[in-house]
């Protein structure tokens, strides 16, 4: 089987498309959350993404569009996002949204949009807070989104004591599944944040237990053309050609 790992499509259903195209052939996608929120096309993302067979967690803006965190947590352009696509999206879709677990494990892997410790909310930025979060998951692997910065962390056990390790993505090269255990960021398909504005995803052979990260150009003008006749926050539109 080989599985499409994304993460943080935000609402932008061109970055989507291209990550389909490249990514294909593949047998389901395994999604980590933030389906919307920043982004254009919050109902297009959805229905798309249900055309697959997937399996899907709930990040903080999915929740934030269903009202169910403060949208005064957010920066302001965050919340004006999220009040946006809390008005866009059809019962349907947010009905779909309201189903999402927060915690997935399939085939000795974990899925968690933010952390093990804090699935809605935390950002594992530093090593040590992979560490405090190697404990946390049974799995050998855990794939995590939320930063929208494509890394991975590797344990490492001294006696009791837990230690991270960071390793750069490793772009079209298979970076095999080994015995050290993982916590896996994909990157985000819809808003970049690590200074390379192509989307970001990572394709999962269990056969070979492998991975492989890619990165895919879109038009990114086209995002931001239907953000700016939509009316969506400036700085929202302007990070996407940047990457961060
Ligand atoms: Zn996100």
């Amino acid at each position: 089987m080989r599985y499409l790992i994304l993460s943080d499509i935000h609402a932008n259903l061109t970055a989507f498309e291209a990550v389909l195209r490249d990514a294909a052939p593949f047998d389901q996608i395994w999604c980590i959350g933030d389906i919307v929120g920043y982004g254009p096309n919050p109902n297009e993302c959805i229905e798309l993404l249900r055309e697959y067979d997937h399996i899907c967690v709930a990040g903080n803006h999915d929740w934030a569009s269903l009202g169910r965190l403060d949208p005064e947590d957010f920066n302001p352009d965050a919340r004006q996002a999220a009040l946006w696509t809390q008005r866009q999206l059809t019962p349907a879709n947010m009905d779909y949204l309201a189903r999402l677990p927060v915690r997935i494990e399939r085939d000795g892997l974990t899925l968690v949009h933010g952390s093990p410790r804090q699935p809605i909310w935390e950002y594992i930025l530093y090593s040590g807070m992979a560490a405090a979060n190697f404990p946390l998951f049974e799995t050998p692997y855990c794939f995590v989104g939320h930063t929208h910065t494509p890394i991975i962390y590797q344990e490492v056990r001294a006696g009791d004591i837990i230690s991270a390790i960071p390793l750069e993505a490793p772009y079209d090269e298979p970076f095999p599944l080994g015995e050290d255990r993982l916590i896996i960021n994909p990157g985000s398909v819809g808003q970049p944040r690590d200074g390379d504005p192509r989307a970001s995803y990572v394709l999962l052979d269990l056969e070979r237990k492998e991975i492989l990260y890619r990165r895919v150009p879109y038009e990114v003008s086209r995002t931001q053309a239907q953000m700016r006749e939509l009316g969506l926050p400036a700085r929202l539109i302007a990070r996407l050609a940047f990457g961060w």
